[in-house]
């Protein structure tokens, strides 16, 4: 299959770029990879997205963003890229399915992950009470006792869409302050005035304990090295994301953090090849960021489809001057 602009990841800005470059009657494949929607798809509730006065589900957002983007042409792939190869025109993209795509342009916007505690217990245990996902997950532990880990906004905000469930929610962070914005630090600070929620300050989960399924935690204080055991049926750790950028290693310039990088008009080192939302953002990782990424990814691309095209109706160095880093833009 060849296509003109593949985008590869269908979070926020995949879907952006996706409904832009639909518009534009570019056709675009959208190859949705492990997490469709990405990872807002994940979230309970969205209230900071513009244009939805009282929040709106994150599963929702996405699902809306993938049709709007289909209702002017978007095709979408349920497959996982296993493989890039950006360095000969056209590219080749190679799904887990063993499909072959080969793309004019490709946006990438694989997103991050959530970044993971790496302590014992965690990887046996998972999905066995300790999750990643609180939207997915959280109704599971009605009435259970269950353990957040992070002070971030991520921690805060499915931490409190766990108190519809859980019978104490217990929130380990290893500083005595919390990164999250001043709302949620209100609302959770008023949930721990009605008993449901209990901070644990100064302290890091070093160990996930459980046979069949979790039963508890070791925590550590840092200030003070002291120890102690905390039962519990299930731990969400919300430390972070790395992004998801393996496969484009030794393909794309990637920086110290593994984020592909990319200039102000999201172009990489590859003319042609364009990178959007959470897997080029460490700042702002917000879903209408991320959106505003895939907008100019897109409107790049088709720029540079256009510029191609252009170059071709005139010589093959034209084409070239297009396509070289060294003699073009880049
Ligand atoms: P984050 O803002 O980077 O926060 C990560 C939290 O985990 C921090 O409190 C950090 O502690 C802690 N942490 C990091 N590594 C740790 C480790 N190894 N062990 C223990 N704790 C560790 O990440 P996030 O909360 O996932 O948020 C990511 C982005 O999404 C942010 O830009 C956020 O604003 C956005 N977001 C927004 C909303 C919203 O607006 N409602 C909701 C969710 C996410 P320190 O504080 O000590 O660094």
């Amino acid at each position: 299959m060849h296509k003109k602009v593949v985008i590869v990841g269908s979070g926020p800005a995949g879907l952006t770029a996706a409904l832009y470059t639909a518009r534009a009657n570019l056709e675009p494949l959208v190859i949705r990879g492990l997490q469709p929607g990405g990872l807002i798809a994940t979230t309970s509730e969205v209230e900071n997205y513009p244009g939805f006065v009282e929040g709106v589900g994150g599963f929702e957002l996405a699902d809306n963003m993938e049709k709007q983007a289909a209702r002017f042409g978007a095709e979408f792939m349920d497959a996982l890229v296993e493989r890039v190869d950006f360095s000969a025109r056209p590219f080749t993209i190679t799904t887990d399915g063993g499909e072959i795509v080969t793309a004019d342009t490709v946006i990438v916007s694989t997103g991050a992950s959530p970044r993971k505690l790496g302590v014992p217990g965690e990887e046996q245990l998972a999905n066995r009470g300790v999750s990643y996902c609180a939207t997915c997950d959280g109704f599971f532990f009605r009435n259970k006792k269950v353990v957040v880990v992070g002070g971030g906004n991520s921690a805060l905000d499915e931490g409190l869409f766990l108190t519809r469930y859980v019978s104490e929610l217990v929130i380990v962070h290893r500083r005595d302050q919390l990164r999250a914005d001043p709302i949620l630090q209100e609302r959770a600070f008023a949930q721990e005035k009605r008993g449901k929620v209990r901070f644990v300050w100064d302290s890091t989960v070093t160990e996930i304990l459980g046979g069949e399924s979790v039963s508890g935690v070791r925590i550590k204080n840092l200030k003070t090295g002291g120890e102690m055991t905390l039962a519990a049926d299930g731990v969400f750790p919300y430390i972070g994301h790395v992004p998801n950028t393996r496969i484009f290693e030794g393909q794309l310039d990637l920086d110290e953090n593994g984020y592909i990088v990319a200039d102000e008009r999201t172009r990489t080192k590859i003319p042609g090849v364009f990178a959007a939302g959470d897997v080029v953002d460490h700042v702002y990782r917000q879903a209408i960021t991320a959106a505003g990424d895939g907008c100019r990814a897109a409107m790049e691309a088709t720029w540079f489809l256009a510029e191609l095209e252009h170059a071709a109706t005139k010589s093959q160095a034209q084409v070239e001057e297009v396509v070289s880093p060294a003699l073009g833009l880049w």
